[in-house]
């Protein structure tokens, strides 16, 4: 099948989050199983920088935004092994800025337009690299367009006539609402402007655009597939959800094993840690752990459980949870924490001001490191998701990989990967790790107690490794889920009446 994503992050080029890591190793996935993928994302500045052979093609375009004109040009690169083209949509005056979105808390005044571009750029593509596209799969808001394009002004238009799409919503949360004047820059007839297709509480939608007129809808796991069916998860978006919810459906996201195994991993031996696999996690994991400690200037104690923490410092990722919990945590446990992220200002004061009172139980690293976060997926006992909600986590599944047991709020792909130990799970060997139900500090503080209790008892403790560490939770399963539903979307003569 050939399949166009159609992206703003894709690894290794840019990315911010869990989109990055997708769309760099779905198209990579599905390429191995034998499908033509091909990924176009924009040339931002992250992207030109990222160190990847990039080209030009020659091929210019001009694009109506409004009543203006704007002319780009597409570059041409490939994923790392070349079995995948990547196009760059090069447009230095919307792409070539320090950020992806937003700069200093705030977001880019003319994201509208900027993903207008994106979004009509993509699709001109198809004709003027000749791409012979069967189906779209398109990300998140940035572009929610394409599928609204293809069912108003290019219906009935080849190629695009018997284009399919598909998209993929990663985070409900970020929806790209614009002023509803920015209906004028899309082109679209102001009918569609209406509340069941691009109209949100008076605004332009992006993702609800996308919503409406994509042929296929999935999120990132099963369980938050429902959950955005209803408030307040949906995030105002449910009732649409509850109506296209035949189209709808959650798939997991895979891991690239290539990148995260501890069996390879190079980042872990840099340090002084060591590669280790099933068969010799005790004495691997003891290694890197004493490593991560040297590193982070802790004490190199192996009796004490490592927490770790590595992401967004948002709310989202449930730092409002730690925030309360943490501070007494500190002073009466003798755990101790790495703590990796960057965001909101309140939690790198408060993760700061910790490590500063506490220096031989917190440390702290505000900033992006690929590296270290592989390091301390490798060194901690203990990884800690308490996310108020989470699409799917990609972090949980590494961590079950590296031997890490994780802690989480059953929400979203947590509750659906990770299986909290109780006497039964225990006793049917599936228990992988520890889960709450309520998200209250209450709660977490109790999950953080078994675990601590379970740390202890160090048979129990290898079984939760040892499962973890044994499943797969690569992408050849998750790209054929995607592969049956592509077959299935494209075998369905009409749209939205498929299901
Ligand atoms: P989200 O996409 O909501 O941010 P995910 O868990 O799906 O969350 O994916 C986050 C990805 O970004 C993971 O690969 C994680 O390791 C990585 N990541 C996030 N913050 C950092 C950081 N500060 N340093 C290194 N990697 C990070």
């Amino acid at each position: 099948m050939k399949i166009l994503f159609t992206t703003t992050e894709v690894v290794p080029f840019c990315k911010t989050g869990g989109l990055g890591d997708v769309c760099g190793s779905l198209p990579q996935e599905l390429a191995r199983q034998g499908h033509e993928p091909v990924v176009i994302l924009p040339a931002f500045r992250q992207a030109l920088n990222s160190g990847r052979p990039i080209e030009p093609t020659g091929i210019r375009f001009e694009i109506p935004i409004g009543r203006k004109l704007m002319a780009g040009t597409l570059l041409r690169s490939s994923l790392p092994g070349d079995q995948v083209p990547v196009y760059l949509v090069h447009q230095p005056h919307y792409y070539d800025r320090p950020e992806l979105y937003r700069e200093n808390g705030h977001d880019y005044k003319d994201n509208c337009e900027r993903f207008v571009f994106f979004c009509r750029a993509a699709l001109d593509a198809i004709k003027l690299l000749n791409l012979g596209t069967e189906l779209v799969h398109c990300h998140d808001w940035t572009s929610g367009l394409v599928p609204a394009y293809l069912k108003t002004e290019l219906a009935g238009v080849p190629p695009y006539d018997s284009i399919r799409s598909l998209l993929t919503i990663h985070n409900i949360a970020y929806q790209g609402n614009f002023w509803h004047w920015d209906m004028e820059l899309t082109g679209i007839d102001w009918k569609y402007f209406n509340w069941r297709q691009m109209e949100f509480f008076g605004n332009l939608s992006f993702l609800k655009s996308g919503i409406a007129f994509a042929d296929v809808l999935t999120t990132v796991s099963p369980r938050y597939a429902q959950e955005i069916q209803s408030s307040p998860l949906g995030c105002g978006l449910e009732g649409i959800l509850q109506h296209r919810r035949n189209e709808l459906s959650g798939i997991i996201n895979g891991v690239d094993y290539h990148e995260w195994n501890p069996e390879t991993d190079p980042h872990l031996t840099a340090y002084g840690g060591l590669n280790y696999g099933v068969h010799n996690f005790a004495e691997g994991k003891r290694e890197c752990k004493s490593a991560l400690q040297r590193e982070m200037s802790l004490p190199q104690d192996p009796a004490s459980p490592l927490i770790a923490m590595v992401g967004r410092l948002a709310d989202q990722k449930g730092f409002d949870l730690v925030a309360q919990l943490i501070p007494t945590w500190v002073a009466q446990s003798p755990a101790q924490w790495v703590i990796l992220g960057t965001g909101e200002q309140q939690y790198h004061e408060l993760f700061a001001r910790l490590a500063q009172q506490h220096p031989t139980k917190v440390a702290v690293r505000l900033g992006f490191s690929n590296e270290l976060a592989h390091r301390i997926e490798a060194g901690a006992d203990m990884f800690l998701m308490p996310s108020r909600y989470e699409p799917c986590g990609l972090n949980q599944l590494y961590s079950l990989k590296y031997g890490t047991v994780p802690i989480v709020h059953a929400t979203g792909g947590l509750a659906d990967t990770i299986t909290n130990l109780t006497e039964h799970t225990r006793l049917i060997g599936t228990a992988n790790g520890f889960s709450f139900d309520t998200y209250n500090a209450t709660a977490l503080a109790d999950a953080l107690e078994r675990a601590c209790r379970a740390y202890d008892d160090r048979p129990l403790w290898e079984q939760l490794i040892r499962t973890g560490m044994q499943q797969d939770w690569s992408w050849n399963h998750s790209a054929r889920e995607y592969t049956r539903l592509y077959q299935r979307t494209l075998t369905c003569a009409e749209n939205l009446v498929c299901g």
